[in-house]
């Protein structure tokens, strides 16, 4: 058995990872990060349009700032997130994007003078003021009251993954690659490390650290059709939950982005709609204004996705051999728009479409893109039942998307996560010592060794990937973006048939090192207790909330479900998990549950919400007239944060007088 020990581990060197694993290396300590594959291939680099961070350079964004941000966070996950998390993920996001452009990311930026812009398809002048010139600029995204969302053309990920890479090999900091964490090492209460397996030699490891962070991203490839890399199978969920000990939470929040390809599913970017990108039906009919008038192609993600499924379930789709689908339509935007801001989406409407977006219409349907759920932990990133865990990005449910998240606010997250709970998890290893229990070592190695033994030696008939490609069918069908109670009880029976037959895998390739049908057969099993979490926690959750929509209980329950889902697995025989719920305060929140604004308001509202509201009104009342906003939110809703990142942002607005240019000359096209 091969043991290596640091002080810091980290599972996955996708944005988040990295950012933990840059915290914990600058405070000396040893830092070691483990990936399937290299760095820079991570997910992230997937990102397209953008981050969000209240900065206000722009004309649009002027007046912009953390209560903005935070109440837009909060607004988008339908009062499902954590608000302490909200907080101060919306204070520190500006202080993410200047360390990024500190260590390289070549942000687009604003050049002051006239702009056209496209504006609910009507081309619109802006004026950028002379003072924002060579600032960072900002694109529109659904669901935010101004334009938030910083970008380097569409390859947003790309360029910040390769910044934050570059400078944690400057640091020195390891990443072994084509390593698969696939057991955490624990006793019941304290986190140790992991148990991996080379994906080359097929070698078991086990890597010992004082703190373990899982930062492996989102479980998108538990569904047939998602925007997510193949390496987004949700393994990183699957280790917490085989303890039997760490919760999961909120898994059944799976978001569906309403613009990825047909068939292929690949993603184009939210920036499409919000640089002025509009959505047609079969007789080109753009329809959304009929659903959303206020907010049309940018209402929030679940809201359009559900939107588009309406009309689409109407009649309204394109028949396509691969089923019906919908038009994005980014032609208004001109050329050189598209050539110099979408440039990835031309590339991907002509590799994998053969079509030019600038001339033709782009066939679109809501695909499963993120997962809003993962590792429950609380505001420090540590998990609450095993001491040493931590969790961070879209592997975690910290939990600041609640049940939708705002286009944006994921890879902000991920800096911003990996900045704040980087800090925890450097103070955890500085105050806690490497625990070496040998034997508690040696057993989870065993365990590994015998499922690959069993696997390899034995004579199970069952195809892993026959297995995987039902379960993705399952959840496609059955837990999608309409849920309602008996497909998802039948998506529990079949899923659960196929967690039995699981237990009787078989491979043709009996290879203990590099072995695709091993590596799919360790995944499957642990990807199908994943899925039936999300199809378990569907079924339970008996309201709609942000993109979880029952159609058999249509209404946003406060009342009876204001609260976190949190799953465990009990034992390796049980064949679903464990559910319980934590409820959200309601009387300590800043922003108590309210209309969302889209559509009719549909909701029982919780017995606390009118007195919190009546709570509120008299702290405004006793700080008297005008209150400073600061003053106000701490009085509201104090949120603690690393002393370093206390200082007030600085805006362009607060530092200048600027009156902000109204826009010109409304063209119609
Ligand atoms: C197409 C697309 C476009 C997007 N565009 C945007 C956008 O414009 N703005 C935005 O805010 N968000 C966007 N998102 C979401 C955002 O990109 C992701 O949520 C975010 O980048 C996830 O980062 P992460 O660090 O948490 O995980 P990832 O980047 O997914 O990294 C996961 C890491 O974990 C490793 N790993 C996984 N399992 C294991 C294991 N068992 N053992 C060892 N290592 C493991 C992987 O190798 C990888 O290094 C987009 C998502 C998609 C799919």
């Amino acid at each position: 058995m091969k043991l290596i020990y640091t002080d810091s581990l980290v599972i996955g060197a996708g944005l988040a990872g990295l950012r933990v694993a840059i915290a914990t290396k600058e405070r000396g300590l040893d830092t070691l990060v483990l990936s399937l594959i290299p760095a820079k291939r991570s997910h992230s680099a997937a990102a397209q349009g953008g981050m969000q961070a209240s900065l206000g350079n722009t004309v649009k964004g002027m007046g912009d700032n953390e209560d903005i941000h935070f109440q837009d966070t909060v607004k988008g996950s339908d009062w499902g997130c954590d608000q302490d998390v909200a907080r101060m993920f919306a204070h520190c996001a500006p202080k993410a994007i200047r360390e990024l452009t500190n260590w390289g990311v070549p942000w687009s930026r604003v050049s002051a003078g006239p702009r056209d812009v496209i504006m609910n398809a009507q081309k619109v002048t802006l004026h950028e003021a002379e003072e924002a010139h060579g600032l960072i600029n900002a694109r529109d995204f659904g669901g935010t009251k101004k334009w938030r969302t910083c970008y380097t053309a569409d390859g947003t990920g790309h360029s910040l993954l390769y910044a934050v890479d570059n400078q944690a090999i400057s640091m020195g900091i390891p990443v072994h690659e084509r390593i698969e964490a696939l057991s955490l090492i624990h006793d019941g209460k304290r986190c140790h490390g992991v148990i991996a397996r080379c994906l080359v030699t097929g070698e078991l490891r086990a890597y010992v650290a004082k703190s373990t962070t899982i930062a492996t991203g989102g479980y998108g490839k538990i569904y047939e059709i998602s925007t997510n890399a193949t390496i987004c199978e949700g393994i990183g969920q699957a280790l917490a939950l085989d303890t039997g000990v760490a919760t999961l939470g909120n898994m059944e929040a799976v978001q569906f982005h309403p613009t990825a390809i047909v068939p292929a599913g690949i993603l184009t970017t939210e920036g499409c709609r919000g640089d002025g990108g509009i959505l047609r039906d079969k007789d080109g009919h753009r329809f959304m204004p009929d659903y959303e008038p206020e907010k049309k192609e940018l209402a929030s993600r679940d809201v359009v996705s559900r939107r588009m499924t309406e009309h689409m379930r109407k009649g309204n789709g394109v028949d396509s051999p691969y089923g019906p689908h919908l038009w994005l339509d980014i032609t208004l935007l001109g050329r050189e728009h598209i050539e110099t801001n979408l440039r990835e989406v031309k590339e991907i409407c002509e590799y994998f479409l053969g079509i030019d977006p600038c001339k033709e219409w782009i066939p679109v349907r809501p695909t499963q893109h993120y997962s809003m759920g993962g590792v429950r932990t609380n505001a420090t990133g540590e998990s609450p039942q095993l001491k040493g865990l931590f969790s961070v990005g879209e592997a975690a449910c910290w939990d600041m998307h609640g049940f939708n998240r705002l286009g944006g606010n994921s890879v902000a997250e991920t800096v911003v996560g990996g900045m704040i709970i980087g800090k925890y998890v450097a103070d955890f290893c500085e105050q806690n010592s490497l625990e070496i229990d040998t034997a508690l070592t040696q057993k989870f190695i065993d365990k590994l060794q015998n499922e690959i033994d069993n696997l390899v030696d034995g004579n199970g008939k069952e195809n892993p990937f026959e297995l995987k490609k039902e379960m993705q069918r399952i959840m496609m069908n059955y837990v999608g973006i309409f849920r309602n109670g008996p497909e998802l009880d039948k998506a529990i029976q079949e899923l659960k048939a196929l967690l039995l037959r699981a237990k009787n895998l078989g491979l043709k390739c009996k290879k203990r090192h590099s072995n695709p049908e091993l590596v799919e057969a360790l995944r499957v099993t642990r990807m199908l207790k994943v899925a039936l979490t999300v199809a378990c926690g569907a079924a339970a959750r008996t309201e709609s909330r942000g993109a979880h929509s029952r159609e058999d209980y249509p209404q946003r329950n406060d009342k009876d479900w204001l609260n976190r889902t949190l799953a465990t697995w009990p034992d390796a025989e049980s064949l679903t998990p464990v559910l319980r719920y934590e409820a959200l305060d309601v009387m300590k929140m800043e922003l108590p549950p309210g209309y969302r604004g889209y559509g009719n308001d549909n909701t029982i509202a919780h017995p606390d919400t009118e007195k919190r509201i009546i709570e509120i009104n008299k702290v405004i009342a006793a700080l008297g007239d005008d209150p400073d906003r600061h003053t106000l939110q701490q009085a509201l809703m104090p949120y603690t944060l690393p002393s370093h990142l206390l200082p007030p942002n600085e805006r362009l607005s607060d530092t200048l007088a600027i009156t902000p240019s109204q826009p010109v000359g409304n063209k119609p096209l």
